[in-house]
């Protein structure tokens, strides 16, 4: 359906998995809402924010869903999953467990997936390179490896926040038009 005359409107939804406190809440409050939390306290239940853009002079629709904390208990729901054509899988670039986390956050997107889903590999807190624990060629390394698109984020900083999202979004309208 169209709210304005003769254009064509679509609809992705977007999911953001990895790690507890890799700053998943914070990418999406920081796309959405220029938002950034520094003492972000999960909240349980499933959210998403919906993000509008324009590609091709037609009105791309991102609802983009967030876990709210799920993960903490490793019972991110089936119903997150359904339907998603795109992904965002962050780790923190500043705790090696997060990245090491993300073959399993893979494993499980394709288990509940039954479509094709852009996929970006995301190292975010990239503002920490002081404390950095994963190279920037390791994260290069696994998203090609996994054939994603990789982008080193800060929510904290904006660096490449919009990017990311945008990459992902316009890949979705790509496969599908
Ligand atoms: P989630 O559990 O993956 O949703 O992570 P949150 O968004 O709740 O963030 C966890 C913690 O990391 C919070 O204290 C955030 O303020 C912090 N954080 C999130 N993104 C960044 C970032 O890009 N840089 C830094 N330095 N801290 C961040
Ligand atoms: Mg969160």
């Amino acid at each position: 359906s169209s709210d304005d005359e003769g254009g064509e409107e679509y609809l992705f939804k977007i999911v953001i998995i990895g790690d507890s406190a890799v700053g998943k809440s914070n990418l999406l409050s920081r796309y959405a809402r220029n938002e950034f939390n520094a003492h972000s306290k999960a909240t349980i239940g499933v959210e998403f924010q919906t993000q509008n853009m324009e590609i091709e002079g037609k009105e791309v629709k991102a609802q983009i869903w967030d876990t709210a904390g799920q993960e903490r208990f490793r019972a991110v729901t089936s119903a997150y999953y359904r339907g998603a054509v795109g992904a965002l899988v962050v780790y923190d670039i500043s705790r090696r467990s997060t990245f090491e986390s993300v073959g399993r956050w893979l494993d499980e997107l394709k288990t509940h997936s039954d479509t094709t889903v852009a996929r970006m590999l995301v190292g975010n807190k990239c503002d920490l390179e002081s404390i950095r624990a994963v190279s920037v060629e390791e994260g290069k390394a696994l998203a090609e490896t996994e054939g994603l698109f990789f982008m080193e984020t800060s929510a904290l900083d904006s660096t490449n926040v919009k990017t990311a999202f945008e990459m992902v979004i316009r890949d979705i309208y790509t496969n599908i038009s």
